[in-house]
């Protein structure tokens, strides 16, 4: 394969690209197993069956409209002026079948979804007979003036239409949607196997943080990681478990990690640049594997990833993220997001992408891939993306008003204003551009 010659000046070769991390951090993870649940339950996870359906759909020839089943040769000619007028043998009603063939010559009453009895080819609607005129005169509707002439199979829904007995409707692999999960109750189904969730454990580590709800003691802020980070676990499908947060001490960090393991991959924040590093390195060290990474990317350079010994044998992996805020987003978004979709049977890993003209310059200091914080609309058919404020990594809120993640490329130094940028959308889901 053809290497990219970076060629920022800044260019440092030991960082690992966001690829890199990302294939790295994909290959400790393997899809989850499957459960049965039911259906309303099972929304938004993945397949791990095909689903059948045991017959035709719809099951029987069905009318279309509220109106009369005829033979259409019965009608041939028939018009306004020159009505076929028909003696009504009854009434079919959505939910019943329809009591004997339709005698050549004549008309049954017949509603939306009700059966065709057999021996009418076409439903005439209502509009086109002289129904309300008779209804009107008092004279019922023993017989029926037809004012148009359809053709064979207007208004008839054929059995079989939508699917065949037998044939697949919802394959493995598909995502469940309310129109799916509609589906599988059409042909029966209450529950259905689905690649189970991910638990998630979440844990904010130090000396700095408290729970909102606390009163602020002097110099301490409130943990935000916990909350924006199993907020972003819960959209991507898994099942958080908030475990808190861990202040920078060996035995506090202990108990929380020792909880986290009962999880199928545990989330930490904070701890990972060169500041607090070596407390990190020696809690996890001693319960497992931990590496080090600088990953290609602004913000949130400084990754830890390991494997700790879990319960029954069991590797657990760890993903410590950064400690600003906006750092662990977009970590968690290039590297946590992927692995939590592949763990639940997703093939498509990726946010969606658009090409947008920018409004605003993005700078790209020293050689990494730059996740803008943006905000993408469209004006005159084209996508333009607007910086939504400060970009530094511990700036919050200009994250909480963007849509769209810009990119500047490892080796661009700058895109300029009107420049064209591509556009991570995180709030579209992956199937949103095909
Ligand atoms: P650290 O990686 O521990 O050096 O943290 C980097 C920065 O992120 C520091 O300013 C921390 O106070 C801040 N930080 C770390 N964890 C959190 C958190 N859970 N909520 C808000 N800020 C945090
Ligand atoms: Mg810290």
């Amino acid at each position: 394969m053809a290497q990219v010659r970076p060629t920022h000046p800044h260019y440092e070769a030991d960082m690992l690209s966001v690829e890199d991390a990302r294939e790295r951090i994909l290959s400790f993870f393997r899809v989850l197993e499957a459960e049965e649940k039911p259906l309303l339950q099972a929304l938004g996870q993945t397949l791990a069956e095909d689903i059948r359906s045991p017959f035709n759909l719809p099951q029987w020839a069905n009318s279309g409209m509220d109106g009369y089943a005829v033979r259409a040769e019965d009608i041939a000619g028939a018009s306004g002026s020159s009505p076929r007028v028909l003696p009504v043998m009854g009434t079919v009603a959505a939910g019943q079948m329809p009591a004997r063939r339709l005698e050549p010559g004549t008309a049954v009453r017949i509603m939306t979804g009700a059966p065709v009895p057999p021996g009418a080819d076409a439903v005439v609607a209502f509009e086109d007979t002289d129904e309300l005129e008779r209804k009107a005169s008092g004279r019922g509707v023993g017989e029926i003036g037809i004012r148009k002439a359809e053709p064979k199979g207007a208004s008839v829904r054929p059995a079989g239409e939508d699917v065949r007995a037998g044939e697949i409707v919802l394959a493995r692999g598909v995502a469940l949607s309310p129109a799916a999960i509609g589906v599988a109750a059409s042909v029966g189904r209450t529950s259905a196997r689905v690649v189970r969730r991910p638990v998630v454990a979440v844990l904010s580590t130090g000396d700095e943080l408290q729970l909102p709800g606390e009163d602020l003691a002097p110099g301490k802020i409130y943990d935000v990681n916990g909350y924006s980070v199993a907020g972003a676990v819960l959209k991507a499908g898994g099942i958080p478990n908030v475990l808190g947060i861990a202040p920078d001490d060996p035995a506090a960090m202990n108990a929380k990690i020792s909880e986290g393991l009962q999880a199928d991959v545990l989330i930490t924040s904070a701890g990972v640049s060169k500041g607090d590093y070596d407390f990190v390195k020696d809690v996890l060290g001693e319960r497992g594997s931990v590496e080090f990474w600088s990953v290609r990317m602004r913000p949130a350079k400084p990754l830890a990833f390991g494997l700790l010994r879990g319960p029954f044998g069991r590797q657990v992996p760890h993903i410590g993220l950064p400690g600003n805020p906006v750092s662990a987003l977009v970590a968690f978004e290039q590297l946590c997001r992927p692995a939590l979709l592949k763990m639940q049977g997703r093939t498509r890993l990726d946010r969606p992408v658009v090409d947008a003209t920018l409004e605003d310059a993005i700078r790209n200091t020293d050689g990494r891939r730059v996740y803008a914080r943006v905000r993408v609309s469209r004006r005159d058919g084209e996508y333009v993306a607007r910086l939504t404020g400060p970009q530094g990594s511990n700036v919050l809120t200009p994250l909480s008003r963007a849509n769209g993640l810009a990119i500047c490329p490892e080796d661009v130094p700058v895109l300029n204003a009107g420049d064209k940028a591509k556009v991570q959308m995180i709030d579209w889901p992956e199937e949103a551009m095909l």
